[in-house]
């Protein structure tokens, strides 16, 4: 395994053209060894192509990869020592299953011990024991995703395992078996995975690390958890989490409460700079809640409905014109007609030009000397 370092990488497939487009603009990023990443977003936003130039299948126009710090920019995919996993099945449909998972082995000159210990752990896994003796042609076609799978995973000396939608012809609940199945990988032999994917969810459930990508731009990296409390740009926020996040055109109000609808709401971002700007208010569904007296952050909401969702019910009300989404348990009684919400102050992210406003409100304290004591 190796740890991944992507720098300053950018890619345009038509880097000749008098206006040429970039597939993929520019971005460092380090991938380290032995982790889960998802790597998340629409169709078209240059997820394939970053998973490509890791592989070697595409030269970035600029930048370098380095696997442990050895440049490998100019290496062709084969002396990469990367395993690739493609949203369609790459089989030998003439050969068993059993020669289809042993064949990278063999190509490596493994021992036959060897590559009988890892084809039966990977076909214990991937469900294709029975199989093992079948010519591959006889399989289902989510059977022989899961062949290109088992390849992909057969060998434990690669860099890294990249799979590109790798689940995307196979049925919802074997898909979530298998997820789950390669995260037990990943934990026991470490395996650095790479998974590509434009499920949230997907992203969600299998990586320690996702990368958001729109039109090209590494829009943000990090854990789900401050991906889904702390989206660094609107698009994130709307991207991730259901329903998407909260999100109103608002003006500072003063150095840290903005007016949503004449209800003044504080937040602890410092908006001093921002006066006179047009920002927006951002908050989750999940972190709103049914006041039940008029206090601070508490705004009035004109019910429309509520959906039970199984596990909680989804209010959907009125601020005026603005519709606001609030997750609620199943257990809350909520209104008919006139609902209070409590928006909490640490919980509101604020946007200037569809980017996460960072700077914090500052908490003056004030600092005693050891000897000082109050007057009488
Ligand atoms: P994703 O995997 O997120 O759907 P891709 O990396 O496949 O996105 O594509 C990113 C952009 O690059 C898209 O606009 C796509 O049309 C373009 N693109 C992808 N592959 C090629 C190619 N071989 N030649 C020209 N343009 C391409
Ligand atoms: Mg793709």
């Amino acid at each position: 395994m190796s740890k991944i370092n992507l720098n300053k990488i950018s890619h345009s497939y038509n880097p000749n053209d008098a206006n040429p487009t970039y597939a993929l603009n520019p971005f460092s990023m380090t991938w380290e060894d032995g982790k889960r990443y998802a790597i998340l977003g629409p169709s078209g936003c240059g997820k394939t192509t970053m998973l490509n130039i890791v592989s070697g299948l595409v030269r970035p126009s600029s930048g370098k990869i380095l696997f442990d710090e050895k440049d490998v920019t100019d290496l062709k995919t084969e002396n990469r020592n990367i395993a690739q996993v493609f949203q369609f099945p790459v089989i030998y449909s003439t050969m068993t299953v059993y020669d289809n998972l042993a064949f990278p082995l063999r190509c490596r000159d493994f021992s036959k011990e060897i590559v009988e210990e890892r084809v039966n752990s990977v076909a214990e896994t991937l469900n294709l024991k029975s199989f093992l003796n079948l010519p591959a042609r006889k399989l289902t076609a989510d059977q022989k995703q899961l062949i290109s799978l088992g390849r992909g995973l057969v060998r434990e000396d690669v860099a890294a395992v990249l799979m590109d939608e790798p689940l995307t012809v196979i049925d919802p609940d074997l898909k979530f078996k298998l997820r789950r199945n390669l995260k037990e990988i990943n934990e026991q032999y470490k395996t650095t995975l790479v998974y590509v994917t434009h499920d949230q969810n997907e992203a969600m459930t299998f990586a320690d690390n996702i990368i958001v990508m729109s039109e090209g731009e590494v829009v943000q990296t990090g854990t789900p958890k401050e991906l889904f409390e702390r989206p660094n740009t609107t698009f994130v926020g709307y991207f991730i989490g259901s329903p998407a996040m909260n999100l109103f055109e608002t003006e500072a109000s003063s150095s840290n409460s903005v007016k949503i609808n004449d209800t003044l709401i504080k937040t602890s971002t410092d908006l001093s700079r921002l006066k006179d700007k047009k920002i927006k208010l951002g908050i989750r569904s999940e972190f709103i809640k049914i006041a039940k007296d008029k206090k601070e952050n508490v705004i009035s909401a004109n019910v429309e409905k509520v959906e039970d969702l199984g596990n909680y019910k989804l209010l959907t009300a009125k601020i005026g014109s603005l519709t606001i989404k609030s997750k609620i348990s199943r257990e809350t009684e909520v209104p008919l007609d006139k609902v209070d919400l409590h928006i909490p102050e640490d919980k509101c992210c604020i946007y200037e030009n569809e980017k996460l406003s960072k700077i914090k409100k500052i908490f003056f304290s004030v600092i005693y000397p050891r000897n000082y004591r109050l007057l009488p």
